[in-house]
């Protein structure tokens, strides 16, 4: 069902992104991907998943609205129609609250929330005039129980699952849902930061008693992107953590 269909995601050059970038090609869809330093994973991505000719890798920083209409404008010019955007590129700046400065919070709001607005805003026009399109969130489980030294991360990850909320009601008259997957601690880079005693304890902490592979967001995604009827929802992808 997603043969034929194009999608952008962004931040696809590592961990959920890449995981979904694949998995969409694999389903037989074209996929347009942004990167934002890391050209030389982008290029390897292509030409991993490239020969079938449904690939593209476009250099923008998720923060700036201007790359962001560029961006859909290129994804179009290369496959005639958006479908859908997922939403994925994201940055955890963690630290305890007493310690964390503005520019902690400024990084964290300006890539997750602003890069949030700037690629539902940039598509939404052409979603709502052909009457279609989807909308995919990658927020987290910490936008939905605390996590200690997360108070920039979680609110802004919160704040996409309110935005979920609010515009699959304005825009469900037009075709469009909109959607939103909360992973829980899943093996990626973000994961490695993660201090190896601390991650014992969150093993520990999650009821499946392992970490998530990005496969396995990227399937809950995918799952979305073929839903017709669900709209406004969040859909945890923690082996139980959130419980
Ligand atoms: P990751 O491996 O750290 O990859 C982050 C991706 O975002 C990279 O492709 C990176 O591009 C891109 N990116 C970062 N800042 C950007 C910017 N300013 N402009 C454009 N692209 C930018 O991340 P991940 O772990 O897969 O996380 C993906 C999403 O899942 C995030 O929204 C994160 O909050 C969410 N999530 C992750 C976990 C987890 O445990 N991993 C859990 C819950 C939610 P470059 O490589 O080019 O820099």
């Amino acid at each position: 069902m997603l043969t034929g269909q194009t999608f952008l995601v962004t931040g696809g050059t590592r961990g959920i992104g890449k995981a979904t970038v694949t998995a969409l090609i694999e389903a037989g869809a074209n996929v347009g991907f942004t990167y934002q330093s890391n050209k030389e994973a982008a290029d390897e991505l292509c030409s991993m998943l490239g020969e079938k000719g449904r690939i593209l890798a476009i250099h923008a920083d998720v923060q700036d609205f201007s790359q962001a209409k560029l961006t859909i404008e290129k994804v179009k010019d290369r496959f005639k129609q958006l479908h859908g955007v997922i939403i994925n590129a994201g940055i955890t700046k963690d630290k305890s609250f007493y310690l964390m400065n503005e520019e902690d919070w400024d990084a964290t709001m300006q890539v997750n929330l602003k890069g949030t607005f700037n690629y539902a805003r940039a598509a939404i026009y052409d979603f709502m005039k052909q009457k279609y399109g989807r909308i995919v969130c990658v927020s987290s489980v910490s936008g939905m129980k605390g996590i200690p030294g997360q108070a920039n991360y979680s609110t802004t990850k919160a704040g996409q699952i309110g935005f979920v909320k609010t515009l699959a009601k304005e825009v469900s008259r037009y075709g469009i849902t909109v959607n939103a997957v909360a992973p829980g601690y899943i093996e990626t880079d973000m994961w490695r930061t993660i201090p190896d005693n601390h991650k014992e304890k969150i093993r520990q902490e999650i009821p499946l008693g392992r970490v998530g592979e990005p496969s396995e967001v990227a399937d809950a995604i995918c799952f979305l992107l073929k839903s017709s009827y669900i709209t406004g929802s969040v859909i945890t992808v923690d082996g139980g953590l959130h419980v």
